[in-house]
């Protein structure tokens, strides 16, 4: 039985006061029952984070990682510094970094690779353009982007990393995918997980994300290969983000 998971990706929004609140209203708020939950938030706001989530059930983590461990990267963080300042997860190859900043499969994997070398939990995330569904490649582009991972990953890596399916065209938009849409893809990537470790195809949570809300979550989270939501817009209120997570529940 995997445990339900819920994180927030507060993408770049927040300032130090309006983060306070929200973050006091999400430990608050938020029930530990059968699902976890966690806020990936920008990087300057981790101090905050971790002073003020500490020791509550709720985790943080980032939006991005370096591919590299240290060095002459300007304007890059690398994991071991996101270890530092307590994070458990990392958000890798998200959609808006594969499109503004030209991300490829290869270095979402190499980001990924770096995060679990710090001792991080990455989140991968895949997902298909409204064009490439409507091309029907949505298989084709989503294994693709998991098989870039498969393929620099060892075995018990693989058991240590959360995946989220995405689908460009419902994030940030007001249109979700069916939750029989959603399953289907979800049921692909674990089956391909599984032929290469199966006791990773039965742990590893595959979140959804794409204008995941209160009113929809119960029906995507009830479908059997969904695990969780990556939350964006609705992340930003407690009182939405906590319903989702209270869906899961
Ligand atoms: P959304 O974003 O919930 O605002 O659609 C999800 C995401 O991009 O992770």
């Amino acid at each position: 039985m995997r445990r339900k998971l819920v994180i927030g990706n507060w993408k770049m929004n927040g300032s130090l006061a309006a983060n306070s609140v929200l973050l006091r209203g999400i430990v608050e708020g938020y029930a530990a029952k059968n699902a976890d939950c966690a806020v990936c938030v920008p990087a300057p706001y981790l101090a905050q984070c971790q002073a003020e989530l500490q020791g509550t059930p709720v985790a943080w983590g980032a939006q991005d990682v370096s591919a590299y461990a240290a060095g002459a990267y300007t304007g890059e963080t690398a994991a071991s510094m996101l270890q530092d300042f307590g994070c458990r997860y990392v958000i890798c190859g998200h959609s808006e970094r594969r499109a503004y900043h030209h991300e490829s499969n290869e270095l979402v994997a190499q980001k990924a690779l770096a995060a679990l070398n710090a001792g991080l939990t990455p989140i991968v995330c895949v997902g298909e353009t409204l064009e490439q569904r409507e091309a029907g490649r949505t298989n084709v582009v989503v294994c693709a982007q998991l098989q870039a991972v498969l393929d620099v990953l060892e075995n018990p890596a693989l058991e240590k990393i959360v995946l989220a399916y995405e689908p460009v065209w419902a994030i940030g938009t007001g249109k979700t995918a069916t939750p029989a849409m959603a399953q289907e893809v979800h049921a692909l990537l674990r089956k391909q997980v599984g032929e290469r470790n199966p006791a990773a195809a039965a742990t590893v949570p595959i979140l959804y994300g794409g204008s995941m809300k209160p009113e929809n979550a119960k029906d995507l989270l009830g479908q059997p290969d969904i695990d969780g939501g990556l939350i964006g817009g609705a992340a930003l209120k407690a009182k939405d983000f906590l319903a989702i997570v209270d869906a899961g529940n």
